[in-house]
């Protein structure tokens, strides 16, 4: 074992969710130590634009930067980059190092890793980092095709920067509509239908079977029909795991992701919070919901500092997800994944005409729980507060 550090806050992850806590910390008004210790070599920086403006090469990296070195040194904030933690004790954590890291309150804000298909070969590339990014972007940079299994938002934003880019692009999507768990049938025919407008052949039930020579550049992918395909890139986008297996230990939960309660407070330990993708908070319904995006990550960030400093969080605000793919942006506001049905509140969309301009609304209840935006930022900013069912944390 190495030297021991000692720190008031200490945040494993130096992502967006692990940041924001840090900020938020200092903000509330602690003045002791806080420290982040992160596993990339990196500054923090934003992934959203990892799928979008890098990509498409309207980025460069540094453009990505959430803070500088300077702004570490004005918060108050000691960032250890390059250094992942592999151990959780009561009051400590462990780097592979051997370096010990005591503190008052830890946070865990490790994210998640790319999901991988079974047997899929390195040159099947994945999209979670901005290395990740890099390898992508030079890949596309000298190739003509793109393949992308997955037509979640990471996958159809990957094909929507190839288009972009004036490559051919395919989508493989193993259900019957993209989106229909998250989004229901109806509103993923409309993100279907967007996505082949633009010109992305959308191959849906396309159940991959495996892949053949892991040693080539080019990488073909076997489908349940029988039949196979191949593109000068592959692209396998299909969500994301929780690599939380060096927290194991009898009575954590680490089923899917951290289990928290509506403040954040990992279950089963003592003053240790979970933010982020990593996290499954539970909600008011008392199900632990893990969700991976940008707004959840700030909003829990905000919300366990002020646990950690013991003073009220802000108001719930409902949760909010943006994507921007072929053009348009799509926004979900509230809760769509348990509605009785969907209305159409602005636009054709849902009856098959103009997508730009759509709003739909999902009703739980009688009451109006989530709404869906396609180019519609102006329309679904005066329907945001007709929403009747807020933000799920226990304060
Ligand atoms: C390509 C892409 C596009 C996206 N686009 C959108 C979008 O348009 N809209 C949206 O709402 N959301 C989007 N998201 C999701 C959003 O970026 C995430 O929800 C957000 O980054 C989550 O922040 P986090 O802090 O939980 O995790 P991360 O930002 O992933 O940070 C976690 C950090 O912890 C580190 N870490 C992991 N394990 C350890 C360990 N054991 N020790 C030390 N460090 C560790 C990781 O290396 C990483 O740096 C996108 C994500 C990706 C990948």
């Amino acid at each position: 074992m190495n030297t021991a550090a000692r720190s008031d806050v200490l945040v494993v992850g130096t992502g967006l969710g692990g940041l924001r806590v840090a900020e938020h910390v200092r903000d509330l008004g602690h003045t002791g130590r806080i420290t982040m210790v992160g596993e990339e070599t990196h500054l923090p920086y934003d992934r959203p634009p990892l799928s979008k403006q890098l990509l498409t090469g309207a980025w460069q990296a540094h453009q990505l930067s959430l803070r500088g070195p300077a702004d570490f040194e004005a918060l108050g904030v000691e960032l250890v980059p390059g250094q992942r933690v592999c151990a959780l004790r009561t009051g400590e954590v462990e780097t592979t190092d051997g370096t010990v890291w005591s503190a008052d309150s830890i946070v865990l804000a490790t994210g998640v890793i790319a999901r991988r298909l079974p047997g899929q070969p390195e040159s099947a590339l994945s999209l979670r980092t901005i290395d990740d990014a890099h390898r992508l972007r030079a890949a596309m940079e000298q190739a003509r095709s793109l393949l992308v299994v997955g037509s979640g938002f990471v996958g159809a934003e990957v094909a929507s920067s190839a288009l972009k880019r004036g490559m051919a692009v395919t989508v493989l999507e193993s259900a019957a509509t993209p989106f229909a768990r998250t989004l229901g049938a109806g509103v993923g025919d409309i993100c279907a239908r967007l996505m082949r407008e633009a010109g992305v052949d959308l191959r849906t039930n396309a159940q991959v079977t495996g892949f053949s020579d892991p040693s080539s550049d080019a990488t073909e992918i076997h489908l349940a029909d029988g039949t196979s395909i191949g593109a000068d890139v592959t692209v396998v986008g299909i969500g994301g795991v929780p690599d939380v297996g060096w927290l194991a230990r009898p009575g954590l939960d680490l089923a899917d992701g951290i289990r928290c309660d509506g403040s954040g407070r990992v279950l089963g330990l003592t003053d240790v919070w979970a933010v982020g993708d990593v996290a499954a908070w539970q909600d008011d319904t008392g199900t632990f919901r893990r969700r991976e995006h940008w707004t959840s990550a700030t909003v829990q960030a905000s919300v366990v500092a002020h646990s950690i400093m013991g003073v009220l969080p802000p108001t719930d605000k409902p949760p909010y997800v943006w994507s921007d793919q072929f053009g348009i942006k799509i926004q979900v506001v509230g809760h769509t994944d348990d509605a009785d049905h969907v209305v159409p509140l602005e636009g054709e969309a849902l009856s098959g005409g103009q997508i730009r301009g759509s709003v739909i609304g999902y009703v739980r209840n009688d009451q109006l729980a989530g709404l869906v935006g396609f180019g519609a930022a102006r329309e679904l900013g005066r329907l945001r507060p007709t929403l009747t069912r807020p933000m799920s944390h226990s304060r």
